[in-house]
């Protein structure tokens, strides 16, 4: 039973979505004026490895995940590159595809813009004032958290912290301090859209709630994002859909990932402390940083170093050689019968025991170092006794179940892998190895070691290892 903690009442709760068998799940998606950053980068692998564990788990998901196109960060740096936001929106758009990819980021069911929902703002702003909880002054249209009761359910801060300006934007148009917009005046030079209180663009908050609603409902099952969201945009949120749609709340289950630092620092770009995900793409192998990003239970603070990852590094190289392993043993097992063995019955029990944990861990919100630790004691059982598998059944099975299950994780070790990938050519060049080994065999047969050995030193030149073992040959690219 999968059981999943909810920031909203701060406990594990039992997993139950609204309808059925459907899972209707948003998260808060990037700003796009800029590179995503590593933390950026942290909290879209943890909703894709949520959301791929819940479709593993049976569910069928509907994922949204949104760009905000247009803001005030989006209309700074369009003006200072001399091009337009939606230039700016479509360059950064097209970088984050090219990271989402590199990541194994599961296309989102939909990615809406936040500019071709400007309507369901201004109709969920509408419905707003008409409930009495949103006011206008000016052209600008402001929350009126006075009318609010609920407003903190989720961040816990209390009126008495709000009221006195210290989390919350002061504002002399606004009735009090906590309010926060919903609709912005046009500024000149501003992209802006007609509305009831003339021209203008849609606060921030307002996006998500009004592009969930369009696309999921309300309430729906699951909003995910950084914690960083919780105040004020998820709160924010809360109150505008109880005041637009009179719900409590929008959404079930409230889930928020933990801070990236960088060497134990916060990350801060002011202070240099700071790298793009694309800088770390550039640097690392993509499945060992997609590896890193997971590798933290996802509420707890993770940290970013050039040491975190080299051991990424090495986890996923250690992955892929029992991969290898496996494969290897499988050439010589297709080549003829071997008697059955122990390691047939000692490995196919791990194979359960694997799937088990791994259900077990991530079933206990999502706990990836737990489910990891399954996994490295399997492939410690795995390399123990591969040698030994007597049957390409439980060869086939151990490999399915290691590639299904680092696939939940979002690690794809056919990418990049330093082993052989399926391509034509890649068929050819494992037939041609394979027919180079019966000649060395039949060279040893006759004891023409010279050929022999001539063979092993020329395939090791070309990267090819040869591995003789009591059952034949192995070979693997280096
Ligand atoms: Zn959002």
């Amino acid at each position: 039973m999968l059981k999943v903690y909810n920031t909203l009442s701060r406990s594990k709760e039992k997993f139950e979505p609204l309808e059925g068998n459907h899972v209707r799940m948003y998260v808060c998606g990037p700003t796009v004026y800029d590179y995503p950053h590593i933390g950026n980068a942290r909290s879209f692998a943890v909703f894709d490895t949520i959301r791929r564990y819940l479709e593993y788990s049976g569910y069928r998901v509907t994922y949204i995940t949104n760009f905000t196109d247009v803001d005030d960060k989006m209309i700074d740096r369009a003006n200072r590159e001399g091009i337009s936001v939606p230039e700016l929106a479509a360059k950064f758009i097209s970088e984050y595809r090219t990271i989402a990819n590199e990541l194994n980021l599961k296309p989102a069911t939909i990615n809406p813009r936040a500019t071709e929902h400007i309507d369901d703002m201004i109709e969920m702003t509408e419905l707003i004032i008409k409930n009495g909880l949103g006011y206008e002054v000016g052209g600008d249209v402001y929350f009126d958290v006075s009318e609010y009761e609920d407003y903190g359910i989720l961040s816990k801060i209390s009126p008495d912290e709000l009221s006195s300006g210290a989390r919350v934007e002061v504002d002399s148009k606004k009735q009090d301090p906590r309010d926060f917009v919903l609709w912005k005046a046009e500024k000149p030079g501003e992209p802006s859209w007609e509305s009831p209180w003339g021209k203008g663009r849609p606060g921030w908050h307002a996006e998500c709630s009004a592009m969930g609603k369009h696309f999921l409902g309300v309430p729906f099952d699951i909003h995910g994002g950084g914690q960083d969201l919780i105040f004020p945009h998820h709160e924010n949120e809360i109150a505008q859909s109880a005041g637009a749609y009179g719900v409590d709340t929008p959404v079930k289950y409230w889930l928020h990932n933990g801070f990236l630092t960088i060497d134990k620092d916060k990350m801060s770009k002011s202070e240099g402390n700071f790298f793009t995900a694309r800088e770390v793409l550039d640097n690392f192998d993509h499945q060992a940083v997609r590896y890193f990003l997971i590798s933290g239970h996802y509420r707890q603070p993770l940290d970013y170093n050039t040491d975190a990852l080299k051991q990424a590094t090495q986890t996923v190289d250690r992955i892929r050689n029992s991969v290898d392993t496996l494969r290897g043993r499988l050439v010589i097992l297709e080549r003829g019968q071997i008697e059955s063995s122990e390691s047939d019955i000692v490995v196919d029990t791990a194979i359960e025991k694997f799937r088990e944990g791994f259900e077990r861990e991530m079933d206990d919100d999502f706990n990836t170092p737990g489910a990891l630790a399954e996994l490295f004691t399997f492939i410690k059982v795995v390399n123990t006794h591969t040698e030994n598998i007597s049957r390409p059944a439980i060869i086939r099975k151990a490999l399915a179940t290691l590639t299904e299950i680092v696939g939940v994780l979002g690690i794809e070790l056919e990418k990049e892998s330093a082993g052989l990938e399926k391509s034509e050519s890649t068929e050819t060049l494992k037939g041609t190895i394979e027919l180079l080994l019966e000649i060395r065999e039949k060279a040893r047969e006759s004891k023409d070691w010279e050929t022999a050995d001539m063979i092993r030193d020329r395939l090791d030149e070309l990267g090819i290892t040869i591995t003789d073992t009591k059952d034949g040959p192995t070979w693997k690219i280096k």
